[in-house]
């Protein structure tokens, strides 16, 4: 809701011993967010958290120079101090960006925390295999989009879970997909089943509720689930945990079918598989074996209307609140972001 932000304005401040300050380029929105107000993480009148594209322009910091850009946590702020004790350095992997490497909004999004969680979700934990048929919910969002598109990588089936036709058909069409099904539709279950015609061997779940529902009957021997999210439950008021009435809803099939359950939390691969990752998604990005959408509005003001956009499906790509201007924009995309297209950058596709 609206009211429940409050637009405060105070002095830039001045980076003191050991600390710099920096302007926000763009701000990263994610459903976790809404699980640090939910559980108190957060309280009422605290910066909303959140992970940012930021540019130096003060620093006390040596390996920081003014002009640098780099990912750190600015939260909800056109402007934050790093190195207070607060931000980058204990957070999960702070680094500085190279513009000529990819644009630096995919620190936030497919090279960053959504590309590292689609990595260990679906490369480390699922293990794809050619041949075999990957389904993966939330498919045209920031996590979704990257986890299919390994899949394809390493020679799976790839049946993607979507909302509206225009999702869908970008699903298919401009990530290469093998099927997208939406689960708008009455025959959600009946569709799915037709996608999947030998059956699921790896689901990378972001959804819960009736999509999960879905996919049950078609889990094939041994496969294999990571539990990424659950984002259809993330408004219920139920005081159940989410996870349990998900394993309970599931456990038959696991039972019968001996499917491996994966838990995922990116943080836990942040030290064994970062590099890794950086290093391959790069590669694929720059061979054009990777694409990406990114759903881009213009003003920190209109943060609170895309994180409920986000929350209700109401985004298409990874969303990202474009907070300051990015010189290393483009022409083309600085053009169409100043026209006000809220649909960002969408290279290669
Ligand atoms: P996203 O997919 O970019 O955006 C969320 C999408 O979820 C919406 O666009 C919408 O797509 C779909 N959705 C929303 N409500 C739905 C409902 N009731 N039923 C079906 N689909 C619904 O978000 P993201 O940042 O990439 O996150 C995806 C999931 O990954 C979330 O569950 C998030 O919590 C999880 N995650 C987990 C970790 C971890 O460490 N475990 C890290 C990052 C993210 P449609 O319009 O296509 O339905």
């Amino acid at each position: 809701m609206d009211e429940d932000f409050t637009w405060r304005e105070s002095d830039v401040p001045a980076p003191g011993p050991g600390q710099m300050l920096t302007r926000t380029l763009y701000l990263s929105l994610d459903p976790y967010q809404w699980g640090y107000r939910r559980s108190g993480m957060e309280r009422p009148g605290d910066v909303c958290h959140g992970r940012t594209v930021s540019q130096v322009i003060e620093s006390r910091i040596p390996e920081y120079a003014p002009g640098d850009f780099v990912f750190n946590t600015n939260g909800w702020q056109t402007h934050g101090l790093t190195g207070d004790g607060v931000s980058i350095f204990r957070y999960m992997f702070p680094r500085k960006l190279d513009p000529a490497i990819a644009p630096i909004s995919t620190a936030v999004g497919i090279l960053g925390m959504l590309g590292l969680t689609a990595y260990g979700g679906m490369v480390v934990q699922c293990q794809p295999k050619p041949g075999e048929t990957a389904v993966v919910s939330a498919a045209s969002g920031g996590v979704g989009q990257a986890a299919g598109q390994m899949a394809r990588i390493r020679g799976c089936r790839v049946v993607g879970i979507a909302g509206r036709a225009e999702k869908c058909a970008f699903v298919r069409d401009g990530l290469g997909f093998d099927a997208c099904v939406s689960h708008l539709s009455e025959s959600f279950a009946d569709d799915l089943a037709a996608a999947c015609p030998d059956g699921i061997d790896i689901y990378f779940e972001n959804v819960g509720g009736r999509v999960f529902e879905g996919v049950l009957p078609l889990l094939n021997r041994r496969s294999r689930i990571t539990l990424c999210g659950m984002i259809s439950q993330y408004g219920n008021t139920d005081r159940r945990d989410a996870g349990e009435v998900w394993r309970e809803t599931g456990k038959r099939y696991f039972d019968r079918q001996e499917v491996a359950v994966h838990g995922l939390a990116v943080r836990n691969f942040v030290e064994d598989y970062q590099d890794r990752f950086l290093a391959e998604m790069s590669g694929w990005i720059r061979d054009g074996l990777v694409k990406y959408r990114e759903d881009v509005w213009q003003g920190l003001e209109r943060a609170p209307e895309a994180f409920r956009a986000l929350l209700a499906g109401g985004n298409f790509g990874k969303t990202l609140v474009a907070v300051g201007d990015d010189p290393t924009l483009d022409a083309e995309l600085r053009a169409r972001r100043d026209a006000g297209d809220t649909l960002g950058a969408v290279p290669g596709v």
